[in-house]
């Protein structure tokens, strides 16, 4: 295992956009970094639907004002990747890719931070762990089953194919809409609310309910699965009447949740509320733990519907700043 002599004024866990601009203002600033991640670069963009169109504007997910140029009027997928890989290389960040961060102790006002590659050391840590690994759950029979997925990424594996998506957010929309087009036999759509989420985009709206008025998609409101079997799914209204279909796929989009377990061993802690956001001063962004920071859609703990790159991006100045802020009174 590296044991590297170094210390970093700044050791950022997560590179994605989020820890990117956390890596682009310690460079401006002068500070010292390293970013570490356990997947690709902006490992949760990758996984992201393969045809996704961004609600964003380029604009809104620039860095540093380097302008992101592209062709439509929204960026692919495929143009934020490059965008960030751009960045990254543009600033020369030091990045670590496919490294897992584990153990992070505090002593002496240093952090010891632990990977399955090496040891560092380092000043502050910023968490910019993002939510994509950590699927809210449905609890149910079933859910283990490998029909069953907590991620979306095309429609032509299931051409043909009897799909069911619950959850009545953007991605389950835009998930039923895209395997209607693509050719699955059947697509199921249930939502627990009576209607879908007020969040869903303007332009995205009037085509699914097109679609569900037309037959082409099967809406069940006010509905929940409450079981998944290998070739059907039980879904209850919440009259109490149930209905059995047919079920090939089941696809859970019932969003994201920050990373709890590796909070709790950081000793950063969750306030005591059904969204248990991180403890942090949304001032400076730094946590419970003194030079621990934490940034981007991680700070929404179970309500991570609200911070996107776009609002996300700012974090990483506040925290620069402060961090800036106490380097210079310390010198
Ligand atoms: P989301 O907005 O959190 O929606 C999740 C949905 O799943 C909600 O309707 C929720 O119901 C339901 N749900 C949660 N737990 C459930 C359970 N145990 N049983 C049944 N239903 C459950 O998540 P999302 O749609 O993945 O969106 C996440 C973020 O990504 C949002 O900010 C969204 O706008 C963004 N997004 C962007 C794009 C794009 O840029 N093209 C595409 C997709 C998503 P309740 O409403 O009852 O809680």
């Amino acid at each position: 295992m590296r044991d590297t002599n170094l210390i970093y004024d700044v050791l950022v866990v997560g590179a994605g956009p989020i820890g990117i601009a956390c890596g682009v203002e310690a460079k401006k600033s002068n500070l010292s970094h390293i970013i570490i991640e356990k997947g690709c670069l902006t490992d949760a963009i990758y996984q992201f639907p393969t045809n996704l169109v961004f609600f964003s504007t380029a604009d809104l997910l620039e860095l540093d004002n380097i302008p992101f140029v592209i062709s439509g009027s929204k960026p692919t997928r495929s143009d934020i990747l490059n965008y960030y890989k751009r960045i990254t290389g543009h600033f020369d960040l030091n990045v670590n890719l496919f490294e897992r961060v584990g153990q992070i102790e505090q002593s002496d006002g240093l952090f010891y931070v632990e990977t399955d590659k090496a040891k560092y050391r380092a000043r502050h840590v910023v968490l910019a762990i993002g939510f994509y690994d950590h699927p809210k759950m449905l609890n149910i029979p079933g859910e283990n089953l490998p029909k069953v997925s907590h991620y979306y990424t095309e429609a032509h594996y299931f051409y043909n194919m009897n799909v069911a998506v619950i959850g009545g957010g953007n991605s389950g929309v835009e998930a039923a809409l895209e395997l209607y087009r693509g050719g699955a036999r059947k697509v199921s759509f249930i939502h627990r609310q009576p209607g879908l989420n007020s969040s869903i985009k303007y332009w995205v709206l009037p085509d699914f309910q097109n679609r569900v008025k037309a037959g082409s998609i099967e809406a069940f409101f006010d509905s929940n699965v409450t079981e998944i079997k290998e070739h059907t799914i039980v879904i209850q209204h919440k009259s109490g009447k149930t209905t059995e279909i047919e079920n090939d796929y089941v696809l859970a989009m019932t969003g994201y949740h920050t990373d709890f377990d590796f909070l709790a061993k950081t000793g950063v802690k969750t306030e005591d509320t059904p969204q248990r956001k991180p403890v942090h001063d949304p001032e400076t962004m730094e946590t419970n733990v003194s030079g621990m920071y934490i940034a981007g859609v991680a700070t929404g703990g179970m309500n991570t519907n609200r911070i996107f790159i776009e609002n996300g991006r700012i974090h990483a100045r506040r925290i620069v700043d402060h961090i800036a802020q106490k380097t210079k009174k310390g010198s």
